[in-house]
């Protein structure tokens, strides 16, 4: 019998809700050396079991519906409330910027000073493994910290939804009043996505904000619910006023009630995370086995032309195994 692995230093402080410990713990499951994904998979298997107990929000809209403002209202009052809030957020595009180019932080100044709260800035993704992925494990790593709200903001524009949808139990839509001329440009899928649409900037004007809400409730009604327990609800609210930020809590509330419905998702969930996971592990052991020169003049072979894509492939395959070629597999 082999005996329980140690525990991992940093699992302690940072089931205490050391914020430094929570911290550092994130840095590690979003770092791309194989040596440290290893280190962060033993972190995650070790406080996995205190992992479940929060309510996982994602929130989407275009840029400039007031996401960043809503979600520091809505998280100031409840982390004033007494719940933790963390705040995390999917930005495909830092993977060109090397980081959130909006600056997490300064975009929430008040939630990020405030005791109760975690802020964390979008990874930027290296050259290996998914962005969507870090994030996911970012809010085990949060809730294993006590955080008992977890809000997952996609930064960039059109591509983190899905990703979003994909980790989380609530997924709310932003929108504005007018929200008409807004509709023809918010995706279907991303519609079809929403448990909660919320038309925000409601203060600005109040026939606007009906007339968006009524044209919403409409364009939800023709799609098909995500879950067929769960109609989608539209809301109006303000982060400026802070107006129906307590009724928008109360309908995550609702949505997550239901507790069948959320072990569902967060099931399917748990199946995509798994091949994201194997799909990471699978490129680095090969990517350890590959010599880097090799896979360079692979790579400027296809890039050139030379070489289709499948053939580049086949021929990195047989540099690590040679059986290959000869059809042992
Ligand atoms: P994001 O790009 O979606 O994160 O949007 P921001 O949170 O940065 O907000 C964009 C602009 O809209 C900022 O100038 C905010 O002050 C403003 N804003 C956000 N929410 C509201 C609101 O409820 N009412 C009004 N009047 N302005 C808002």
């Amino acid at each position: 019998m082999i005996g329980p692995m140690p525990a991992y230093p940093l699992a302690a402080p940072l089931r205490s809700g050391n914020r430094r410990a929570l911290a550092r713990a994130i840095t590690l499951a979003e770092s791309s050396r194989p040596e440290h994904l290893l280190e962060a998979q033993r972190l995650l298997a070790e406080v996995l079991p205190h992992t479940g107990r929060s309510v996982r929000v994602g929130l989407t809209g275009v840029p400039g519906v007031g996401k960043s403002s809503f979600i520091e209202a809505l998280g100031l009052r409840l982390a004033d409330a007494g719940h933790r809030v963390a705040v995390l957020a999917v930005d495909p595009s830092s993977q060109r910027t090397g980081g959130s180019i909006l600056g997490d932080k300064t975009r929430m100044p008040k939630l990020a000073v405030h005791p109760g709260a975690f802020i964390r800035p979008s990874p930027s993704s290296g050259a290996l493994g998914g962005v969507a992925r870090r994030t996911r494990e970012a809010a085990l790593l949060c809730e294993a910290a006590g955080h008992d709200v977890i809000l997952i903001e996609t930064v960039g524009v059109g591509q983190s939804e899905t990703q979003v949808a994909a980790m989380t139990d609530v997924f709310v839509l932003l929108t504005l009043p007018n929200a008409g001329d807004e509709l023809q440009g918010i995706k279907r899928g991303i519609m079809e996505l929403a448990d909660l649409c919320v038309v925000n900037k409601a203060d600005l004007d109040a026939a606007a904000t009906r007339r968006a809400k009524s044209e919403l409730a409409a364009a939800l009604h023709l799609l098909t619910p995500r879950s067929a327990s769960w109609q989608p609800r539209v809301l109006a609210a303000s982060a400026l006023t802070g107006a129906g930020l307590d009724e928008v809590w109360a309908v995550v509330q609702a949505c997550v009630a239901d507790g069948a419905r959320v072990q569902a998702r967060r099931q399917a969930q748990t199946g995509q995370w798994f091949e994201e996971l194997l799909r990471e592990a699978a490129w680095q052991a090969l990517a350890s086995r590959l010599d880097a020169a090799e896979l360079g003049r692979v790579r400027a072979g296809v890039n050139a032309g030379e070489l289709t894509p499948v053939q580049g492939v086949s021929a990195l395959l047989e540099a690590v195994n040679p059986d290959r070629r000869r059809g042992g597999g």
